[in-house]
Protein backbone atom coordinates (compact mmCIF):
# COMPACT_ATOMS: atom_id res chain seq x y z
CA UNK A 1 0.00 0.00 0.00
CA UNK A 2 1.49 3.04 -0.92
CA UNK A 3 0.87 6.71 0.29
CA UNK A 4 -2.41 5.74 2.46
CA UNK A 5 -3.98 4.39 0.22
CA UNK A 6 -6.11 1.25 0.84
CA UNK A 7 -5.44 -1.83 0.25
CA UNK A 8 -6.51 -6.01 0.47
CA UNK A 9 -3.40 -6.20 2.55
CA UNK A 10 -3.53 -3.42 5.04
CA UNK A 11 -5.15 -3.52 8.50
CA UNK A 12 -8.01 -1.61 8.36
CA UNK A 13 -7.53 -0.77 11.77
CA UNK A 14 -4.46 1.41 11.27
CA UNK A 15 -2.94 2.72 14.47
CA UNK A 16 -2.98 6.73 14.95
CA UNK A 17 -2.33 8.04 18.38
CA UNK A 18 1.61 8.01 18.38
CA UNK A 19 3.45 11.44 17.79
CA UNK A 20 3.98 12.28 14.25
CA UNK A 21 2.43 9.74 12.40
CA UNK A 22 -1.01 10.39 10.69
CA UNK A 23 -3.89 7.95 9.70
CA UNK A 24 -4.46 6.76 6.22
CA UNK A 25 -5.80 9.99 3.73
CA UNK A 26 -8.91 7.17 3.83
CA UNK A 27 -11.49 6.29 6.51
CA UNK A 28 -9.66 4.19 9.09
CA UNK A 29 -12.41 1.14 8.30
CA UNK A 30 -11.15 1.75 4.34
CA UNK A 31 -10.14 -2.00 2.45
CA UNK A 32 -10.47 -3.27 -0.56
CA UNK A 33 -12.45 -6.88 -1.26
CA UNK A 34 -11.50 -9.90 -3.72
CA UNK A 35 -13.14 -8.07 -6.17
CA UNK A 36 -10.99 -4.96 -5.94
CA UNK A 37 -13.65 -2.73 -5.06
CA UNK A 38 -13.04 -0.21 -2.00
CA UNK A 39 -15.06 -0.67 0.87
CA UNK A 40 -16.00 2.00 3.55
CA UNK A 41 -17.22 0.97 7.07
CA UNK A 42 -18.28 -2.58 5.23
CA UNK A 43 -20.10 -1.47 2.47
CA UNK A 44 -18.91 -1.83 -1.02
CA UNK A 45 -18.65 2.11 -2.18
CA UNK A 46 -19.20 0.59 -5.97
CA UNK A 47 -22.34 -0.83 -4.76
CA UNK A 48 -23.63 2.41 -2.86
CA UNK A 49 -22.91 4.19 -5.78
CA UNK A 50 -25.16 2.15 -7.89
CA UNK A 51 -27.90 2.41 -5.54
CA UNK A 52 -27.85 6.15 -4.55
CA UNK A 53 -26.18 7.91 -7.77
CA UNK A 54 -23.02 9.56 -8.02
CA UNK A 55 -22.08 12.37 -6.83
CA UNK A 56 -22.24 10.57 -3.47
CA UNK A 57 -20.70 11.62 -0.36
CA UNK A 58 -19.85 8.67 2.03
CA UNK A 59 -19.14 9.43 6.01
CA UNK A 60 -17.60 6.53 7.80
CA UNK A 61 -18.78 6.94 11.92
CA UNK A 62 -15.71 4.77 12.65
CA UNK A 63 -13.47 7.36 11.60
CA UNK A 64 -15.86 10.28 12.72
CA UNK A 65 -16.45 8.73 16.38
CA UNK A 66 -12.48 8.00 16.53
CA UNK A 67 -11.11 11.19 15.39
CA UNK A 68 -13.66 13.07 18.21
CA UNK A 69 -11.98 10.93 21.15
CA UNK A 70 -8.54 11.44 20.17
CA UNK A 71 -9.10 15.44 19.78
CA UNK A 72 -10.68 15.01 23.70
CA UNK A 73 -8.10 12.34 24.90
CA UNK A 74 -5.06 14.06 23.46
CA UNK A 75 -6.02 17.65 24.43
CA UNK A 76 -7.77 16.75 28.21
CA UNK A 77 -4.82 14.09 28.90
CA UNK A 78 -2.62 17.02 29.38
CA UNK A 79 -4.78 19.82 30.36
CA UNK A 80 -8.04 18.65 31.80
CA UNK A 81 -9.90 21.56 31.63
CA UNK A 82 -10.08 21.31 28.30
CA UNK A 83 -13.56 21.73 25.85
CA UNK A 84 -13.27 20.97 22.29
CA UNK A 85 -15.78 21.81 20.31
CA UNK A 86 -16.56 21.14 16.68
CA UNK A 87 -16.56 23.69 14.07
CA UNK A 88 -19.81 23.36 12.66
CA UNK A 89 -18.63 25.65 9.17
CA UNK A 90 -16.46 22.69 8.01
CA UNK A 91 -19.79 20.25 7.80
CA UNK A 92 -22.76 19.95 9.93
CA UNK A 93 -26.21 18.24 9.65
CA UNK A 94 -28.57 16.71 12.06
CA UNK A 95 -26.65 13.07 11.99
CA UNK A 96 -23.82 14.78 12.57
CA UNK A 97 -24.69 16.93 15.48
CA UNK A 98 -26.49 14.48 17.42
CA UNK A 99 -22.83 12.31 16.84
CA UNK A 100 -20.76 15.34 18.06
CA UNK A 101 -23.67 15.60 21.47
CA UNK A 102 -23.55 11.50 22.44
CA UNK A 103 -19.32 12.13 21.75
CA UNK A 104 -19.63 15.09 24.53
CA UNK A 105 -18.14 18.08 22.39
CA UNK A 106 -19.19 21.44 22.04
CA UNK A 107 -20.16 23.31 19.06
CA UNK A 108 -18.73 26.70 17.69
CA UNK A 109 -21.78 27.48 15.01
CA UNK A 110 -21.48 30.89 13.08
CA UNK A 111 -25.07 31.69 11.89
CA UNK A 112 -29.09 31.10 12.88
CA UNK A 113 -29.01 28.32 10.22
CA UNK A 114 -25.85 26.18 12.19
CA UNK A 115 -27.37 27.41 15.37
CA UNK A 116 -30.74 25.60 14.47
CA UNK A 117 -29.02 22.87 13.69
CA UNK A 118 -27.92 22.25 17.05
CA UNK A 119 -31.08 23.38 18.30
CA UNK A 120 -32.88 20.34 16.62
CA UNK A 121 -30.99 17.99 18.37
CA UNK A 122 -31.18 19.70 22.12
CA UNK A 123 -27.60 20.73 21.64
CA UNK A 124 -26.73 21.46 25.51
CA UNK A 125 -26.35 25.12 24.79
CA UNK A 126 -24.28 26.04 27.49
CA UNK A 127 -21.65 24.33 25.25
CA UNK A 128 -22.27 26.57 22.03
CA UNK A 129 -19.83 29.33 21.11
CA UNK A 130 -21.16 31.70 18.40
CA UNK A 131 -18.52 33.35 16.40
CA UNK A 132 -19.27 35.44 12.96
CA UNK A 133 -17.84 38.99 11.83
CA UNK A 134 -21.51 40.44 11.28
CA UNK A 135 -24.12 38.60 13.33
CA UNK A 136 -27.36 40.13 12.49
CA UNK A 137 -30.06 41.56 15.47
CA UNK A 138 -32.32 38.45 14.39
CA UNK A 139 -29.69 36.09 14.91
CA UNK A 140 -28.18 37.48 18.15
CA UNK A 141 -31.76 37.76 19.28
CA UNK A 142 -32.19 33.61 18.54
CA UNK A 143 -28.74 33.53 20.64
CA UNK A 144 -30.05 34.93 23.45
CA UNK A 145 -33.31 33.38 22.89
CA UNK A 146 -32.18 29.65 23.19
CA UNK A 147 -29.43 30.60 26.36
CA UNK A 148 -26.20 30.07 24.00
CA UNK A 149 -23.34 29.92 26.54
CA UNK A 150 -20.72 32.00 24.98
CA UNK A 151 -21.23 34.86 21.82
CA UNK A 152 -17.57 35.63 20.59
CA UNK A 153 -17.95 39.29 19.92
CA UNK A 154 -16.16 40.19 16.90
CA UNK A 155 -16.25 44.25 16.67
CA UNK A 156 -17.62 47.00 18.20
CA UNK A 157 -20.69 47.39 16.54
CA UNK A 158 -21.69 43.93 17.65
CA UNK A 159 -20.66 44.58 21.21
CA UNK A 160 -22.99 47.38 21.88
CA UNK A 161 -26.02 45.49 19.73
CA UNK A 162 -25.40 42.85 21.98
CA UNK A 163 -25.09 44.64 25.12
CA UNK A 164 -28.48 46.33 24.20
CA UNK A 165 -30.33 43.27 23.44
CA UNK A 166 -29.25 41.59 26.52
CA UNK A 167 -30.53 44.60 28.36
CA UNK A 168 -34.07 44.54 26.90
CA UNK A 169 -34.27 41.11 27.92
CA UNK A 170 -33.14 41.78 31.31
CA UNK A 171 -30.30 38.92 31.24
CA UNK A 172 -25.99 39.11 31.47
CA UNK A 173 -24.31 37.28 28.07
CA UNK A 174 -21.13 35.46 29.07
CA UNK A 175 -19.05 36.68 26.00
CA UNK A 176 -15.48 36.08 24.56
CA UNK A 177 -13.43 38.85 22.32
CA UNK A 178 -12.06 37.40 19.08
CA UNK A 179 -8.63 39.03 19.06
CA UNK A 180 -6.53 39.68 15.79
CA UNK A 181 -3.35 38.54 17.01
CA UNK A 182 -1.15 39.31 13.94
CA UNK A 183 0.18 36.04 13.28
CA UNK A 184 0.68 34.35 10.31
CA UNK A 185 -0.10 30.44 9.70
CA UNK A 186 0.69 29.87 6.13
CA UNK A 187 -1.85 28.69 4.42
CA UNK A 188 -3.77 30.12 1.66
CA UNK A 189 -4.58 33.57 2.21
CA UNK A 190 -8.02 33.31 1.59
CA UNK A 191 -8.38 31.17 4.97
CA UNK A 192 -6.00 33.37 6.58
CA UNK A 193 -7.54 34.91 9.06
CA UNK A 194 -5.26 35.67 12.54
CA UNK A 195 -3.34 38.96 10.42
CA UNK A 196 -4.23 42.29 10.90
CA UNK A 197 -5.71 43.05 7.84
CA UNK A 198 -8.55 40.74 8.26
CA UNK A 199 -12.06 41.60 8.79
CA UNK A 200 -12.30 39.10 11.50
CA UNK A 201 -11.59 40.20 15.34
CA UNK A 202 -10.27 42.66 17.45
CA UNK A 203 -6.33 43.92 16.38
CA UNK A 204 -4.04 44.33 19.87
CA UNK A 205 -1.51 46.15 17.87
CA UNK A 206 -4.04 48.97 16.71
CA UNK A 207 -5.04 49.06 20.67
CA UNK A 208 -8.35 48.64 19.21
CA UNK A 209 -8.75 45.46 21.49
CA UNK A 210 -7.82 46.96 24.33
CA UNK A 211 -10.38 49.42 23.87
CA UNK A 212 -13.23 45.90 23.03
CA UNK A 213 -11.88 44.91 26.53
CA UNK A 214 -12.45 47.89 28.09
CA UNK A 215 -15.91 48.95 27.01
CA UNK A 216 -16.76 45.07 27.02
CA UNK A 217 -15.99 45.24 30.93
CA UNK A 218 -17.94 48.11 31.20
CA UNK A 219 -21.02 46.62 29.50
CA UNK A 220 -24.05 46.72 31.69
CA UNK A 221 -25.27 43.14 30.39
CA UNK A 222 -22.49 41.49 29.35
CA UNK A 223 -19.73 39.11 31.14
CA UNK A 224 -16.44 39.00 29.73
CA UNK A 225 -14.75 35.41 30.43
CA UNK A 226 -11.93 35.27 27.81
CA UNK A 227 -10.52 35.90 24.57
CA UNK A 228 -10.18 34.23 21.66
CA UNK A 229 -8.33 34.03 18.48
CA UNK A 230 -8.17 31.66 15.45
CA UNK A 231 -5.17 31.97 12.99
CA UNK A 232 -6.68 30.06 9.75
CA UNK A 233 -6.52 26.46 8.14
CA UNK A 234 -5.11 24.38 7.38
CA UNK A 235 -2.12 25.19 9.58
CA UNK A 236 0.49 22.67 8.45
CA UNK A 237 3.43 24.27 11.38
CA UNK A 238 3.29 24.62 14.79
CA UNK A 239 4.93 27.48 15.37
CA UNK A 240 2.10 29.81 14.73
CA UNK A 241 -0.05 28.57 17.59
CA UNK A 242 2.90 29.19 19.63
CA UNK A 243 3.50 32.49 18.59
CA UNK A 244 -0.18 33.36 19.04
CA UNK A 245 -0.60 31.77 22.36
CA UNK A 246 2.46 34.14 23.74
CA UNK A 247 0.84 37.49 21.54
CA UNK A 248 -2.68 36.57 23.66
CA UNK A 249 -1.41 35.64 27.18
CA UNK A 250 0.91 38.53 27.08
CA UNK A 251 -2.51 40.67 26.28
CA UNK A 252 -4.32 38.99 28.60
CA UNK A 253 -1.76 39.72 31.63
CA UNK A 254 -1.53 43.44 30.20
CA UNK A 255 -5.24 43.76 30.83
CA UNK A 256 -5.22 42.41 34.33
CA UNK A 257 -2.46 45.24 35.05
CA UNK A 258 -4.19 47.78 33.59
CA UNK A 259 -8.04 46.89 33.96
CA UNK A 260 -8.00 44.03 36.27
CA UNK A 261 -9.49 41.33 33.61
CA UNK A 262 -8.99 38.29 34.83
CA UNK A 263 -9.18 35.06 31.87
CA UNK A 264 -10.87 32.28 32.54
CA UNK A 265 -11.19 30.81 29.13
CA UNK A 266 -8.65 31.12 25.87
CA UNK A 267 -10.43 30.19 23.13
CA UNK A 268 -7.31 29.22 20.47
CA UNK A 269 -9.56 28.09 17.61
CA UNK A 270 -8.92 25.54 15.06
CA UNK A 271 -6.90 25.20 11.85
CA UNK A 272 -5.89 21.62 12.62
CA UNK A 273 -4.61 20.23 9.37
CA UNK A 274 -4.77 16.79 7.65
CA UNK A 275 -3.34 14.91 4.91
CA UNK A 276 -4.66 15.02 1.44
CA UNK A 277 -1.90 13.81 -0.40
CA UNK A 278 1.16 11.57 -0.17
CA UNK A 279 3.36 14.10 -0.38
CA UNK A 280 1.91 16.47 2.19
CA UNK A 281 1.40 14.78 5.95
CA UNK A 282 -0.60 17.04 8.60
CA UNK A 283 1.20 16.82 12.08
CA UNK A 284 -0.75 14.97 14.39
CA UNK A 285 -3.36 15.66 16.88
CA UNK A 286 -0.94 14.68 19.47
CA UNK A 287 1.63 17.42 18.31
CA UNK A 288 -0.92 20.01 17.93
CA UNK A 289 -2.49 19.49 22.11
CA UNK A 290 1.67 19.34 22.98
CA UNK A 291 2.83 22.50 21.54
CA UNK A 292 -0.55 24.57 22.95
CA UNK A 293 -0.58 22.87 25.97
CA UNK A 294 2.74 23.38 26.40
CA UNK A 295 3.02 27.59 25.99
CA UNK A 296 0.05 27.99 27.07
CA UNK A 297 1.08 26.50 30.94
CA UNK A 298 4.33 28.10 30.58
CA UNK A 299 3.40 31.58 29.50
CA UNK A 300 0.62 31.73 32.51
CA UNK A 301 3.16 30.60 34.76
CA UNK A 302 5.69 33.15 33.84
CA UNK A 303 3.23 35.70 33.22
CA UNK A 304 1.31 34.67 36.59
CA UNK A 305 -1.81 34.40 35.29
CA UNK A 306 -3.96 31.85 36.37
CA UNK A 307 -4.62 28.71 34.41
CA UNK A 308 -7.69 29.79 32.14
CA UNK A 309 -10.02 26.82 30.61
CA UNK A 310 -8.57 26.00 27.11
CA UNK A 311 -11.23 25.93 24.23
CA UNK A 312 -9.86 24.12 20.80
CA UNK A 313 -12.31 24.18 17.61
CA UNK A 314 -11.39 21.68 14.93
CA UNK A 315 -13.40 21.29 12.21
CA UNK A 316 -11.84 19.73 9.47
CA UNK A 317 -9.63 17.18 11.75
CA UNK A 318 -12.59 15.89 13.17
CA UNK A 319 -14.96 15.20 9.79
CA UNK A 320 -11.94 15.60 7.15
CA UNK A 321 -10.88 12.17 7.20
CA UNK A 322 -14.39 10.46 7.75
CA UNK A 323 -15.62 11.92 4.36
CA UNK A 324 -14.79 10.20 0.37
CA UNK A 325 -16.63 11.25 -2.65
CA UNK A 326 -17.69 9.04 -5.16
CA UNK A 327 -18.15 10.30 -8.97
CA UNK A 328 -18.74 8.19 -12.06
CA UNK A 329 -16.74 8.53 -15.23
CA UNK A 330 -18.34 9.91 -18.31
CA UNK A 331 -16.90 11.61 -21.18
CA UNK A 332 -13.28 11.30 -21.50
CA UNK A 333 -11.25 14.36 -24.04
CA UNK A 334 -7.64 13.50 -24.92
CA UNK A 335 -5.36 16.15 -26.34
CA UNK A 336 -2.42 14.32 -27.72
CA UNK A 337 1.02 15.97 -26.37
CA UNK A 338 -1.25 18.15 -23.87
CA UNK A 339 -3.29 16.52 -21.23
CA UNK A 340 -6.02 14.11 -20.93
CA UNK A 341 -9.06 14.76 -19.08
CA UNK A 342 -11.73 12.46 -17.31
CA UNK A 343 -15.13 14.29 -16.89
CA UNK A 344 -16.62 12.96 -13.30
CA UNK A 345 -20.37 14.11 -12.79
CA UNK A 346 -19.94 16.13 -9.91
CA UNK A 347 -17.33 18.89 -9.73
CA UNK A 348 -17.33 22.80 -7.88
CA UNK A 349 -21.16 22.62 -7.16
CA UNK A 350 -20.30 19.98 -4.10
CA UNK A 351 -16.49 20.59 -3.90
CA UNK A 352 -15.36 24.07 -4.38
CA UNK A 353 -12.16 23.81 -2.68
CA UNK A 354 -9.87 23.06 -5.50
CA UNK A 355 -10.96 26.00 -7.66
CA UNK A 356 -11.34 28.29 -4.66
CA UNK A 357 -7.65 27.59 -2.66
CA UNK A 358 -6.09 25.14 -5.39
CA UNK A 359 -6.38 22.52 -2.82
CA UNK A 360 -5.00 19.20 -4.04
CA UNK A 361 -6.32 15.40 -3.65
CA UNK A 362 -5.72 11.83 -4.30
CA UNK A 363 -8.20 9.60 -6.10
CA UNK A 364 -8.32 5.84 -6.68
CA UNK A 365 -10.80 3.97 -8.80
CA UNK A 366 -13.24 2.34 -6.24
CA UNK A 367 -13.94 -0.14 -8.93
CA UNK A 368 -10.78 -1.36 -9.88
CA UNK A 369 -8.65 -0.32 -6.63
CA UNK A 370 -6.05 -2.27 -7.13
CA UNK A 371 -4.99 -1.97 -10.78
CA UNK A 372 -1.55 -0.45 -11.50
CA UNK A 373 -1.82 3.48 -11.92
CA UNK A 374 -0.78 3.84 -14.95
CA UNK A 375 -1.85 6.18 -16.74
CA UNK A 376 -1.46 9.96 -16.13
CA UNK A 377 -5.47 12.13 -16.43
CA UNK A 378 -6.83 15.30 -15.09
CA UNK A 379 -10.39 14.63 -13.47
CA UNK A 380 -12.71 17.55 -14.73
CA UNK A 381 -16.01 18.47 -13.77
CA UNK A 382 -19.40 19.05 -15.53
CA UNK A 383 -20.36 22.25 -14.19
CA UNK A 384 -19.55 25.06 -16.75
CA UNK A 385 -16.56 26.73 -16.09
CA UNK A 386 -13.03 26.12 -17.03
CA UNK A 387 -11.77 26.27 -13.92
CA UNK A 388 -13.98 23.19 -12.46
CA UNK A 389 -10.96 20.61 -11.85
CA UNK A 390 -11.21 18.40 -8.86
CA UNK A 391 -7.37 16.97 -9.41
CA UNK A 392 -4.90 17.92 -11.67
CA UNK A 393 -2.20 15.58 -13.96
CA UNK A 394 -3.31 12.33 -11.23
CA UNK A 395 -2.12 8.71 -12.37
CA UNK A 396 -4.43 6.43 -12.29
CA UNK A 397 -5.32 3.00 -14.13
CA UNK A 398 -6.65 3.53 -17.62
CA UNK A 399 -10.11 4.60 -16.87
CA UNK A 400 -13.42 3.86 -18.99
CA UNK A 401 -16.97 5.50 -18.93
CA UNK A 402 -18.85 4.11 -15.60
CA UNK A 403 -15.68 3.78 -13.53
CA UNK A 404 -16.39 5.09 -10.11
CA UNK A 405 -13.76 7.49 -8.69
CA UNK A 406 -13.09 7.90 -5.25
CA UNK A 407 -12.01 11.13 -3.39
CA UNK A 408 -10.63 10.89 -0.01
CA UNK A 409 -10.18 13.47 2.51
CA UNK A 410 -13.18 14.82 1.58
CA UNK A 411 -15.37 15.37 4.64
CA UNK A 412 -14.66 19.00 5.50
CA UNK A 413 -15.68 22.22 3.58
CA UNK A 414 -16.89 20.45 0.60
CA UNK A 415 -20.64 19.35 1.52
CA UNK A 416 -20.42 22.83 3.43
CA UNK A 417 -19.54 24.83 0.76
CA UNK A 418 -22.07 23.39 -2.09
CA UNK A 419 -23.88 24.97 -4.10
CA UNK A 420 -26.77 23.97 -7.05
CA UNK A 421 -24.77 26.09 -9.75
CA UNK A 422 -25.95 25.22 -13.25
CA UNK A 423 -29.13 23.93 -10.78
CA UNK A 424 -27.14 20.82 -10.30
CA UNK A 425 -28.45 19.17 -7.39
CA UNK A 426 -26.83 18.82 -4.20
CA UNK A 427 -25.13 14.93 -3.84
CA UNK A 428 -26.66 12.88 -1.37
CA UNK A 429 -24.39 11.78 1.57
CA UNK A 430 -24.72 8.05 3.05
CA UNK A 431 -22.96 7.42 6.60
CA UNK A 432 -22.36 3.40 6.58
CA UNK A 433 -20.61 1.44 9.75
CA UNK A 434 -20.20 -2.26 10.02
CA UNK A 435 -21.55 -3.05 6.39
CA UNK A 436 -25.24 -1.28 7.25
N1 LIG B 1 -12.88 28.32 14.53
C1 LIG B 1 -13.06 29.39 13.74
C2 LIG B 1 -13.37 30.69 14.38
C3 LIG B 1 -12.97 29.28 12.34
O1 LIG B 1 -13.18 30.34 11.58
C4 LIG B 1 -12.67 28.00 11.79
C5 LIG B 1 -12.53 27.82 10.33
O2 LIG B 1 -12.49 28.69 9.54
C6 LIG B 1 -12.51 26.91 12.64
C7 LIG B 1 -12.61 27.10 14.00
C8 LIG B 1 -12.25 25.54 12.14
O3 LIG B 1 -11.07 25.41 11.44
P1 LIG B 1 -10.59 23.97 11.01
O4 LIG B 1 -11.69 23.31 10.26
O5 LIG B 1 -9.41 24.20 10.16
O6 LIG B 1 -10.23 23.22 12.25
Amino acid sequence: MRGGYPSSRRDATLGDSELGTRPSIFPETAAVDGHGHLLIGGSDTVELARGFGTPLYIFDETTLRHRCSEFIEEFTSRYSDTLVIYASKAFINRSLALIFTEQGLGLDVVSGGELSIARSVDFPMEKVYFHGNNKSKEELELALGWGVGHIVVDNFYELSLLDGLAREKNITQQVLLRLSPGVDPHTHRYATTGVIDSKFGFPIVTLQAEEALSRALSSSNLNLIGLHFHLGSPIYELQPYQEAMRIALGFAAEMKERHGFELRELDTGGGFAIQYTRGEPAPSVAEYAEVIIETMLAECDSLGLERPRLIVEPGRGIVGQAGVALYTVGATKDIPGVRKYISVDGGIGDNIRPALYGARYEAVVANRANDEEKERVTIAGKLCESGDILIRDIYLPHLESGDIIAIPSSGAYCLAMASNYNSALKPAIVMVKDGK
